[in-house]
């Protein structure tokens, strides 16, 4: 549906892009040609215009995420792990609790961390971004190395 204020109104950036071109709805594929209004008549989903690298350049970014979520992942569980058999063993090793819930919690952070600064690391160049992602990796095989210490003394 049309909205009357916007009929009247000249057409939108978005609405000239449209007329020019055959694009399809990102959400369902309808052929947005002529659309009038932001919206997408099938799926009803709001449509902008909008500027994006041919390029994003995320394979570090989401490589290092992937490192620290790995990190988090593995802790979480091995933690969920150890408390459920302590729980049915009745015998809890202390030290292999405190350091999974203490490697969930910093991991999670870090995870977060990542995220937050997802601009500022992808403007570094691409040898530091990799370098970066190398670290998380790094980090993570490392906690994993600190709990097997811990976990066979
Ligand atoms: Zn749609």
């Amino acid at each position: 549906m049309i909205d009357p204020a916007q009929e009247s109104a000249s057409p939108t950036l978005l609405e000239q892009h449209l007329a020019a071109c055959d694009d399809a709805c990102p959400m369902c594929g309808y052929n947005l040609h002529n659309l009038r209004g932001d919206k997408c008549p099938e799926c009803g989903q709001q449509l902008k215009l909008q500027i994006a690298l041919t390029q994003p350049r995320m394979a570090a970014f989401i490589t290092g995420l992937v490192g620290l979520a790995a990190g988090a992942g593995f802790a979480g569980f091995a933690l969920i792990l150890t408390t459920l058999f302590s729980l049915l063993s009745g015998f809890w090793e202390w030290s292999d609790t405190l350091v999974l819930a203490v490697e969930t919690v910093v991991f999670s952070l870090l995870v977060i961390l990542w995220h937050r600064r997802s601009a500022k690391i992808r403007r570094l160049s691409s040898g530091a971004r990799w370098k970066l992602a190398a670290g998380a990796w790094l980090l993570s095989i490392i906690g994993l190395a600190i709990f097997g210490v811990v976990a066979y003394e």
